[in-house]
């Protein structure tokens, strides 16, 4: 697992968890086609997000998944 620091504090940050309330993780939508059959339907590759919360002052970061 890669690991993020702060920028402020230079302690090292903890993956958290990020989803709307309802439980559906959040995923950035990029201007790429996606792949495969759905790519003519006009729909949009998306990436998982990965946030990283610093345990000093709270501080959020977040991170394209682009190696999944
Ligand atoms: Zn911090």
């Amino acid at each position: 697992m890669t690991t993020r620091r702060c920028p402020d504090c230079g302690v090292t940050t903890t993956e958290m968890r990020v989803q709307t309330g309802d439980g559906f993780g959040l995923h950035l939508v990029t201007d790429e086609p996606k792949k495969g059959l759905l790519g003519g339907l006009g729909m949009r590759e998306t990436l998982r997000l990965r946030a990283f919360v610093c345990p000093e002052c709270g501080l959020v970061r977040s991170y394209a998944a682009r190696d999944e």
